[in-house]
């Protein structure tokens, strides 16, 4: 019973690769209606599911209302490119560090591809500044884009700090829709 059938392509990522672990600390951009926060909680164990496993936390931000679940706490009306965003990010994260960032966020499509492709990738680089922010070295983000001529750029900024990206594509993705993930894994932070 999950909220959106969109859980399944977490779960299927986090089958093959194994981000999510009891006791990890994982930041879900674009949370609503909260199906991959529900994912995330079951895996980092944040609602104490099993109590002699470590506790994890899950922190969701969407523009939108997120309807609460136990083991997340959500930042509603929020928007992941926001510093003020990211401040709250901090204080409500544990060392102020994550070890994953998830996104699946998407602007509402306008139905024009090659604008809709821009505007979700320049979402994405945003993602890279929270990191910078807030992911711990190691650490890993999972990104969904719409595929098009950016996602190559995308795809080099992520290659400059993480050690391993590769392009994901669900089974539980519509084939016919240009959407892919970006699995980065081993963050390095940038030197300045
Ligand atoms: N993963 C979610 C789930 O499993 O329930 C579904 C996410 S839905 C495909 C994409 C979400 O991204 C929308 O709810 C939208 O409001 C959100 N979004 C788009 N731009 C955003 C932004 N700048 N900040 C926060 N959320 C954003």
């Amino acid at each position: 019973n999950f909220r959106c059938r969109s859980a399944f392509k977490l779960l299927e990522i986090d089958d093959k690769f194994r981000l999510l672990q009891p006791g990890g600390s994982v930041v879900d951009c674009g949370a609503a209606p909260g199906a991959w926060s529900q994912v995330a909680v079951q895996r980092v164990n944040s609602a104490g599911t099993d109590p002699a496993a470590p506790h994890g936390t899950v922190v969701g931000i969407d523009l939108m209302n997120i309807p609460p679940l136990d083991g997340a706490h959500f930042l509603c009306s929020h928007d992941v490119t926001d510093p003020v965003t990211h401040a709250k990010l901090l204080e409500l994260l544990p060392n102020r560090q994550a070890h994953v960032i998830l996104s699946d966020m998407a602007p509402n499509a306008s139905g024009f591809r090659e604008m809709d492709h821009v505007k979700l990738i320049t979402m994405c680089f945003s993602l890279i500044d929270l990191a910078e922010k807030i992911l711990q070295p190691g650490g890993s983000l999972v990104c969904k884009y719409w595929d098009g001529i950016s996602a190559r750029e995308l795809q080099e900024k992520l290659s400059n700090v993480f050690n391993t990206v590769q392009i994901i594509k669900p089974n539980a993705s519509r084939k016919d829709s240009s959407e892919r993930y970006f699995l980065a894994r081993m963050y390095r932070k940038p030197v300045k």
